[in-house]
């Protein structure tokens, strides 16, 4: 099968151009102007914007929910990825269960999700984070298989303490040092538990369970020093290290500081934290309020304005959804039956968003003049591809390259809503923000996936990319 892209503006990280694109089989197969060949197909992408397609290296697909019970949306949902311009997905494989209880280690649970969650589900390509919620020594030896598997990455928890989520500072340390040592990027979510929980029971203590309390109740200050913590964690043990959804100035400044030391952190932004405010928590109706509650929390138009400049100055590096699809019956557990009220505590966090995140970050990055249009590759596609080892089969636009490329049409002009832009659950935590721009066509390993922003793919065509260990993240240590 040979497709024919013609007449489109290809965009990569580093440079614009008018050309065409032979795809042959799964791969791209030449690029210039005026390609004339045999082919099956051609598309025509005057007007267009053809880029690579997306790389989102933070997603949540069945996982389990802070309330430690409940599963979030599962790869069924996957699909709409892909009518987001996103044909790769890191998704967290963290430690599973078996039927008693107890917890599988790291490699059993990957395999686990490789061979049973995604089967016949699965829409975009798929690459795994280990999330580890259960360190302990066999951990420990498993970090060398599971770089073997192509799993170069492992995440912690450094909040949620009391959960089975949580890891301490030895955790931490323990983990830091044996990622160092063969090759992985260690990533965190860095809050100060301690911090947080006093905020959280003093507000309890004083009758304010709202929703808008996730964000009283999560100083910016605790996630800063938990970031510096972890930074000098990292440092000391030379392995590099991933700040997962930077949410604030504060934060985003122990970054910066630290990359100027010549520290090896990657700082991430993520869709929600770059768009929407803290005030949506403040809804009446506590049920439309749950949706936007998340950790670290949504912040003010200041934080924002940082997190974009802090993309173009290098402080953060990428952008990705941290999606989460929890759906609106999980939600409704934040209400506290006996007493009558919602209870901040009690709803599960995280939103959906893998389907809306180049979309958003088209209009409120691009089109409202935040970041330019290599930036916006580069952050959403080629620099998620190279920190986690799938560079250059995914992330780019070249020769002998995985032919993933998303088609924009910039002249759409729409609302997000979840009718329009489905997000795998009954809400959009976009819904009736402008729309500029939307992917037209969407090709995943060579396949038309999407077509006139329809998906016309067949779930369980996504296929396992084993990420290289020694990505990205190991240029900026220090030799
Ligand atoms: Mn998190
Ligand atoms: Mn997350």
């Amino acid at each position: 099968m040979k497709t024919l892209i013609k007449n489109g503006t290809i965009v990569t990280a580093t440079d614009e151009f008018q050309a065409d694109i032979l795809v042959d089989g799964e791969k791209i197969s030449a690029i210039g102007l005026n390609l004339s060949e045999n082919v099956d197909r051609v598309i025509d992408a005057a007007g267009k914007y053809v880029m690579p397609g997306g790389v989102d290296s933070h997603c949540h697909f069945e996982a389990l929910n802070t309330d430690g019970v409940t599963y979030n949306g599962d790869f069924n949902t996957s699909y709409v990825c892909l009518l987001g311009g996103t044909t790769t997905i890191v998704d967290m494989a963290f430690n599973e269960h078996d039927e008693d209880g107890n917890f599988l280690n790291l490699v059993d649970s990957c395999n686990y999700r490789l061979n049973t969650r995604i089967k016949g589900k699965l829409a975009p390509d798929i690459a795994l984070h280990a999330c580890c919620t259960n360190y302990t020594e066999e951990t420990k030896s498993e970090l060398p298989k599971l770089v073997e598997m192509g799993i170069p990455s492992l995440k912690l928890f450094l909040c949620f303490k009391g959960t089975e989520m949580y890891a301490d500072d030895m955790a931490l340390l323990n983990c830091l040092e044996a990622a160092g040592k063969c090759g992985m990027f260690v990533l965190v979510h860095a809050e100060n538990s301690d911090v947080l929980d006093k905020y959280r029971n003093e507000a309890a203590a004083a009758g304010h369970f709202e929703p808008k309390y996730q964000y009283y109740t999560r100083p910016e200050f605790g996630e800063a020093e938990c970031v510096s913590r972890a930074i000098r964690f990292a440092d000391q043990a030379r392995c590099p290290i991933n700040i997962c959804h930077v949410s604030c100035i504060e934060a985003g400044e122990e970054i910066r500081k630290a990359k100027e030391e010549g520290k090896a952190v990657i700082g991430e932004a993520c869709t929600a934290w770059l768009t929407l405010d803290w005030h949506l928590m403040d809804n009446p109706d506590w049920r439309v309020a749950s949706h936007f509650v998340c950790s670290p929390p949504l912040r003010d138009q200041e934080d924002r304005d940082y997190l974009w400049n802090a993309l173009n100055k290098g402080t953060i590096s990428l952008i990705g959804s941290d999606n989460s699809m929890t759906n609106q019956e999980q939600k409704d557990t934040g209400w506290d039956e006996e007493n009558k009220h919602c209870d901040f505590r009690k709803i599960p966090n995280g939103c959906p968003g893998a389907g809306d995140r180049m979309h958003v970050i088209w209009t409120y990055g691009v089109e409202a003049g935040r970041i330019n249009r290599k930036k916006y590759v580069e952050a959403c596609c080629t620099t998620p591809a190279k920190l986690n080892g799938l560079y250059p089969r995914k992330g780019a636009i070249a020769v002998g390259s995985d032919a993933d490329i998303a088609i924009l049409d910039p002249e759409y002009r729409g609302t997000f809503s979840v009718e329009t832009n489905p997000s795998g659950v009954e809400y959009s935590i976009f819904e009736g923000m402008e729309q500029k721009g939307r992917f037209e066509t969407v090709l995943l390993r060579g396949k038309v996936v999407v077509e006139n922003a329809k998906y016309v793919g067949t779930p369980g065509e996504g296929q396992f990319i084993p990420g290289k260990p020694y990505g990205l993240a190991y240029d900026l240590l220090e030799k």
